[in-house]
Parts: structure tokens; C-alpha cells; sequence
């Protein structure tokens, strides 16, 4: 086994997104191409409803998938497809937006703290134009691996142990993982070849190579070398949890503005043309 180790440590930075969300932007468009086909992760969490009750209001998006994970709290959904919902706590909801899907995420004043993160995934070329799906995993269909009484993982996508998570059909290949491990602990766990690997701490603290000679707080995210083909994490005590997400990366050109990216210029100009124009949504319910 051959450990990779941190190539860069990415901090959150506070921005104001959709009607005015607080949340932390661990990663986007200044960050691309860097973690292909990761395009963005935000962490939104708060316990003050002012932070988050304006909600992302009715917006498009073209050439993506986005997986949206509530630790806690609740999130009301639309979409142009005919789909509404409640994504609650523990639940993901992973979008298609393909050639064009208008939706609205509204999340909800609850009695717990608001705690989620979205992250899109780049789409190849070839789906780009694909028609817009849209999936509900609830928590339930979630499982839970005890890889020892210190570590406990939840299997979003991907295998691990022989337990297959539920976000199965993803146009590209990744692994996402909500790992909990408390210290004295440590964790191996291998990484595909050639994948792009991150680690996104949101509670505690951990060591994320080796070495151990970086102790990787909250709202920091690890980004780990392209060599090697297992990483290892350390927690010295307390409680750590981090997202572990890996993914095959397109190499392919880049062309985003806000809520659209597609691979050329033309193409991000012909959105926008059809979304002025009324004739952006390509399939209806
Ligand atoms: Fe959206």
C-alpha cells in the first residue's frame, strides 16, 4: 500500500449565495479545473434561520450533477421536472441537471441546526446534454459500515467492504463517503488509481497523511497527491468526521458561468440565449 499525501489544504470562505445563504465555499470555480470532475463543495450549516431561510429561489443548471447531502435539518425541493419533496435529515438528493432542469432549494426553519453540503459533479461531453434526472436516497437507504467500534462509515457511493452505497448510477464515477472516526484511532482506506481525492473535515480535527505532520482542522479540506493508492487518517482524540469523496476525472475543457458548465464558450452562450429566450427546459414532466 502506497499512501498518498496532501498535496493542498483548502479553507472554506464565507460567500452569500442563492436569495442570501450564508454558507462556506470549501471550493469552486477559482479551484477548477484542479479537483476534475469535482466542480464546487459548499458547507452550509447554521443554527440562525436568518442565515439560510431565503433559500436558493428557482434557478437553472445545465451540464452538471449535484448530490446534496443534509447531515440535519430540512431542505423543501421543486423542479421543472413535476418533483417536490422534503429532503430531511440524513437524506441525498442527487440532480441530473443534463440539458437544463429549473428548480428551487428552500431549506426549512426545524428544531435542529441546519447542516448540509452540496457538491457538483462535472459531466462528461457526451451526457452533457443528456435529459435532467432526479433521485431521492433517503437516510434509510443509507448503510452504515463499522469498519472497527472507533470508525463508522456511511456509504453514499461507492463500495466499501463489500457494502455498495445507494447513488449508484452517477455519469461519472465516485466514491463518497461520511466517515466518523474517534481517536485514539486510525483508518486505511484505498483510493482507485488515477482519481481525484479529497477529505472534507467538519467536525474535529485529524491527521491525513502519513507523516502526520499536519493536523487538518474543521472547514478544511484536504486535497490529496495523485500518487499512491490508499489514504491513512489519523485521529489523536475527540471526535473527527470528514466527507471522503474520490473521483475519475474527465480532463475535459471547461466552460462555467454561475449555475451552467459546459465544455465551450458556445455552448455556455446558447444556455443563457435559451434561458432569455424561454426555450431552455427540454424536457417537461
Ligand atoms: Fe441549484
Amino acid at each position: 500500500m502506497t499512501f498518498r499525501t496532501i498535496q493542498s489544504i483548502l479553507a472554506g470562505v464565507p460567500t452569500m449565495e442563492g436569495a442570501g445563504v450564508r454558507l462556506q465555499r470549501i471550493f469552486g470555480y477559482h479551484e477548477s479545473p484542479r479537483l476534475d470532475p469535482f466542480l464546487l463543495l459548499d458547507h452550509f450549516g447554521s443554527s440562525n434561520p436568518d442565515d439560510y431561510l431565503a433559500g436558493f429561489p428557482w434557478h437553472p443548471h445545465r451540464g452538471i450533477e449535484t448530490v446534496t447531502y443534509v447531515r440535519s435539518g430540512s431542505i423543501e425541493h421543486g423542479d421543472s421536472l413535476g418533483n417536490t419533496g422534503v429532503i430531511n435529515s440524513g437524506d441525498v438528493q442527487w440532480m441530473t441537471a443534463g440539458s437544463g432542469i429549473i428548480h428551487q432549494e428552500m431549506p426549512q426553519r426545524a428544531a435542529e441546526p441546519l447542516q448540509g453540503f452540496q457538491l457538483w459533479v462535472n459531466l462528461p461531453r457526451a451526457q452533457k446534454m443528456m435529459p435532467p434526472r432526479y433521485n431521492e436516497i433517503t437516510q434509510r437507504q443509507i448503510p452504515t459500515v463499522a469498519v472497527a467500534d472507533a470508525v463508522q462509515v456511511k456509504v453514499i457511493s461507492g463500495t466499501l467492504d463489500g457494502t455498495p452505497g445507494p447513488m449508484q448510477d452517477l455519469m461519472v464515477a465516485i466514491e463518497y463517503l461520511d466517515v466518523e472516526i474517534s481517536g485514539p484511532s486510525d483508518w486505511n482506506h484505498p483510493i482507485t488509481a488515477g482519481f481525484n481525492a479529497l477529505a472534507y473535515v467538519y467536525e474535529g480535527e485529524g491527521l491525513f497523511d502519513v507523516a502526520g505532520s499536519t493536523l487538518v482542522q474543521s472547514s478544511r479540506c484536504v486535497h490529496f497527491s495523485a500518487d499512491g493508492d490508499a489514504v491513512q487518517v489519523k485521529v489523536l482524540d475527540g471526535l473527527c468526521r470528514f466527507l471522503l469523496i474520490s473521483g475519475k476525472p474527465l480532463q475535459e475543457p471547461v466552460a462555467w458561468r454561475g449555475p451552467i458548465v459546459m465544455n465551450t464558450h458556445e455552448e455556455l452562450h446558447t444556455a443563457f440565449a435559451e434561458f432569455h429566450a424561454g426555450t431552455f427546459i427540454k424536457h417537461k414532466p
